[in-house]
């Protein structure tokens, strides 16, 4: 079994069912267990930045599927949410990264692992972290816990534990 990291993002209501059910489509995957997921942060938007603020999460999965079935799969549950692709790094229904595959290094034209900009995203490293902290990024030899250390303050802000909103769903 392999062992992946998923990051989720949404920034298009309903943002958390989005996520949710995101989640749980993963789970409906005959091969994907879902081992863990982290909480739900709510994220200032980082490239393109006049878009409204994201949720975001990561979840740990064990799989047989490659990694190129994989990204095959996320992507179909982004389609399946309606994602369109207009502004590069704008609003989305829903984006399924793939962060890590096992410690695989892999650069093809489809697909980057680990996912290239994760060690700069603290939206990234943040809920990363709060499945598995010791994770290390094999590009950047180094655990998520050290790079986040060393990553800003200034772009730590920006990510909140989200406590959910009433009615926001509604
Ligand atoms: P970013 O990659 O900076 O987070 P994004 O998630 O908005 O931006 P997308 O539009 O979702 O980018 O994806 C663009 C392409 O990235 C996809 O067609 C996919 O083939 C490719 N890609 C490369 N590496 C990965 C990866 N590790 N996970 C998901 N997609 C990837
Ligand atoms: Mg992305
Ligand atoms: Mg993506």
């Amino acid at each position: 079994m392999n062992t992946a990291y998923v990051g989720l993002g949404s920034n298009i209501q309903p943002r958390e069912t989005f996520l949710t059910e995101s989640v749980q489509a993963l789970e409906d995957h005959q091969q994907i267990i879902v081992k863990k997921k982290s909480d739900i942060y709510e994220t200032l938007p980082v490239g393109y930045t006049k878009q409204d603020n994201f949720l975001n999460m990561v979840v740990e999965l064990k799989t047989d599927l490659s990694a190129w079935e994989l990204l095959e799969y996320c992507q179909s549950i982004e389609k399946e949410k309606g994602r369109k692709r207009e502004v590069r790094w704008g609003p989305r229904t829903i984006d399924l990264d793939i962060l890590l595959y096992n410690q695989e290094n892999i650069k093809t034209e489809q697909l980057f692992v680990p996912h290239p900009r994760m060690h700069e995203r603290a939206f990234v490293l943040i809920p990363l972290q709060d499945v598995n902290p010791d994770a290390i990024i094999p590009t950047q030899n180094k655990s998520v816990s050290a790079i986040l250390d060393e990553l800003p303050t200034t772009e730590k802000k920006g990510v909140a534990r989200w406590l959910g909103k009433n009615g926001e769903e509604g």
